[in-house]
């Protein structure tokens, strides 16, 4: 998907923008609770363009001066997005500030939409003439607070989406990110992932993205390490603020199946492992915990144990995701990941039988009655399973509200002891019957 980005200087009303753009958006994946998404970070859609939107100006950039950030905010704009567009405002004209980001718009090759913010009256139109000569063509007036002109400046975002040459990875390739605070060691377990002792392919057919990724085959499989170059990348005075790594993440958790959250056996467990840990699970990807520098742990018989408990305790919503000890440094065990992650996409892209999953389905209710809701019965008619990655199921029920949480993780468990499918999360929505 083609990525947009919104730069301009403080108040012109980007956030205003990017929640029009995003909108409420209702799919059958999405309105399962606890969807996050970053608030910097969406997926749109303008008629039948699919798009990924970052707001630049959610990304705070330390305690650096007020042009410094701004500057720093188009750099982002312009190392991450396919097309950028240029917020202003025409209540207040073209600012120096404007001027400053226009500077290192102009050194980008990205396509640039110029819009004119808080044009919220046709008599103002007159007012967006000053902004030609910011230099990036017909400035577009748009109203944030009244929802004006949206559609045409779309229209020239969608113009500038290149066509997509080639697709990206095909089926057969196990596409797999890591993720976790910095430090963790994540660039050094890919470097010994792609050690010696790998055949390192530099170009698996249709891909485009070497320079991000880094292919390689291990055993007749081929895989793909998304985003690597975002592991590497460091010096940029943005990278280390937080809001960044969580945006370069979730771009890697989307084009991933499998996600890698990486812990640090040194440092424990702290809340940022948590919520990053929280992103991967609500894009639906399958799950495995590592949890590296293992060597650097005094241990004894029990150390793993303890430390797997509290992993679970710390992630109950993973309860699903293996967890795999390594050291990246000495590279003992690591040998023991690559045959996780074939498992985990394996169960993530897992389909099942309708007529099992029935029959799973109606001896669970068998076993365990149906909740009731003011004497009212929840009943099950069907189930099926409606796609994979991940798998999801919709249950044809009489009525959805009746459907209870608790009742739900009791099909699901018993959905999973029946078919097994650790390392991915599942869904299960209820439909009424029509
Ligand atoms: P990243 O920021 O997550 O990519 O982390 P790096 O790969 O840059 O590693 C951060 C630091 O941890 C470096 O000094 C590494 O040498 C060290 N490190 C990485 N993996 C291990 C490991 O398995 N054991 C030990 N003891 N140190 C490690």
């Amino acid at each position: 998907k083609p990525v947009v980005a919104i730069v301009g200087r403080p108040n012109v009303g980007k956030s205003t923008i990017f929640n029009r753009i995003v909108g409420e958006r209702i799919s059958i994946v999405e309105d399962i609770p606890g969807i996050t998404r970053d608030r910097i970070y969406s997926s749109a859609e303008w008629l039948t363009h699919d798009f990924n939107i970052i707001d630049t100006g959610g990304i705070e950039i330390g305690d650096e001066p007020f042009l410094e950030q701004i500057r720093q905010q188009a750099e982002i704009a312009i190392d991450e997005a396919d097309v950028i567009i240029f917020m202003t405002n025409g209540r207040e004209g073209v600012t120096s500030a404007d001027e400053q980001v226009a500077k290192i718009l102009y050194r980008s090759n990205k396509p640039i939409v110029l819009a004119v913010n808080k044009v919220d009256n046709p008599d103002m139109k007159d007012q967006i003439y000053d902004f030609y000569a910011l230099g990036f063509g017909e400035p577009f007036p748009i109203s944030g607070s009244h929802g004006l002109g949206l559609g045409d400046m779309l229209d020239a975002v969608a113009a500038s989406f290149k066509p997509r040459e080639e697709k990206e990875y095909g089926d057969e390739v196990i596409k797999f990110s890591l993720i976790g605070r910095p430090n963790v060691g994540k660039s050094s377990l890919v470097n010994s992932l792609l050690g010696e002792d790998r055949v390192i392919v530099s170009n698996i057919a249709g891909t485009t993205r070497d320079a991000i990724d880094s292919p390689y085959k291990y055993d007749g499989q081929e895989y793909v390490i998304i985003d690597t170059a975002g592991m590497r990348k460091k010096g940029k005075v943005y990278e280390s603020t937080e809001k960044y790594s969580v945006l370069r993440a979730l771009r890697a958790i989307e084009r991933s199946d499998v996600v890698l959250v990486v812990l640090d056996a040194d440092e424990g467990i702290i809340e940022q492992d948590k919520k990053i840990a929280g992103y991967a699970h609500d894009a639906g990807r399958a799950v495995i915990i590592v949890v590296n520098k293992w060597d650097a742990v005094e241990k004894d018989e029990k150390t793993m144990d303890r430390f797997e408990k509290k992993i679970r305790d710390h992630f109950q919503f993973l309860d699903y995701a293996p967890v795999v000890f390594l050291s990246a440094l000495t590279k003992k065990r690591i040998h023991t990941l690559l045959p996780v992650i074939n498992m985990a996409s394996e169960n993530h892209a897992m389909r099942v039988q309708s007529s099992v999953l029935n029959e799973v389905v109606m001896d669970a209710v068998a076993m365990n009655p149906t909740p009731t809701d003011h004497g009212k019965r929840l009943k099950i008619f069907y189930a099926t399973q409606v796609s994979v990655k991940p798998p999801t199921f919709v249950v044809f029920v009489n009525e959805p509200e009746l459907m209870h949480f608790s009742y739900e993780r009791f099909l699901e468990n018993r959905i999973r002891e029946a078919f097994g499918f650790e390392g991915t999360p599942i869904r299960l929505i209820a439909r009424a019957r029509k």
